[in-house]
């Protein structure tokens, strides 16, 4: 994929399904996205966004048509690329039980403290970071769930990608909270190609594009102002 830079989106005819399971979740699913514009899947639960965005960041591979990422099919794009240039954001955030630092870096080698403070204090998590005993180096515990999306926001922003997806969180958190992630959700989109799973209708204020699923299939697909 090309090294720098937001990366376009081409999905053809896109079809999936699981393995060992004869159902089709995701059928004729066609839709593009130039470098930097946002794209918001809308569509009631099990009507495959999720699936769609799976195969968008390559976790599963098309049964049919295919996916093609900043000019490249994704069947064909070096592993290490990937990893690098695309990033997802989920309401499940993964932290270990290791440094704050480590949680941050995946354990990869780390751009400097400096910046990561800077990363920290950029998603709204300075003064918890002032707080913790260790700075960079406590090991992480009883984190909340607001803290662990603010941290899931702080990968990303290292990971500084391409692509983004954004499955966005279903339930409130705490108004604080809320507005740190959504000034994030800018930050992070801005610059950036974007595959948004809204589940709020005010987060289609930011996307270019809403395709709207059902039973896998694009029902309505288009410009936001045209829909
Ligand atoms: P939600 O809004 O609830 O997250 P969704 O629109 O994201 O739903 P998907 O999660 O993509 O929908 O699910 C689409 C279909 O695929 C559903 O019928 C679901 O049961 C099925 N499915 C999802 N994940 C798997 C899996 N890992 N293995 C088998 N079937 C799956």
């Amino acid at each position: 994929l090309p090294e720098s830079g937001p990366l376009g989106l081409r999905v053809d005819g896109a079809g999936f399904a699981y393995p060992d399971d004869d159902e089709q979740v995701l059928s004729g699913i066609t839709l593009t996205l130039a470098p930097g514009e946002k794209l918001g899947l809308v569509g009631r639960t099990g009507s495959g966004k999720t699936t769609l965005a799976r195969l968008v960041l390559r976790l599963y591979d098309p049964v049919e048509g295919s996916v093609r990422v900043g000019g490249v099919d994704l069947r064909e794009a070096d592993p290490a690329s990937l990893r690098s240039r695309l990033c997802v954001v989920t309401q499940d955030v993964r932290l270990f039980g290791a440094s704050v630092r480590d949680n941050l870096t995946l354990f990869r080698p780390s751009p400097g403290d400096e910046r990561l403070r800077e990363i920290l204090t950029g998603v709204g998590l300075g003064d918890w970071l002032a707080a913790l005993p260790d700075g960079l180096d406590t090991e992480l515990r009883g984190v909340s769930a607001g803290e662990s999306q603010l941290l899931a926001f702080a990968r990303a922003f290292l990971a500084d990608p391409g692509l983004v997806v954004l499955d966005e969180a279903s339930s409130r958190l705490d108004p604080g909270t809320e507005r740190r992630i959504e000034h994030s959700i800018d930050r992070l989109l801005d610059g950036r190609t974007g595959v948004i799973i809204a589940h709020r209708l005010s987060s289609l204020s930011r996307v270019d594009k809403i395709a709207v699923l059902d039973h896998g299939k694009i029902i309505e697909y288009g410009r936001r102002a045209d829909l």
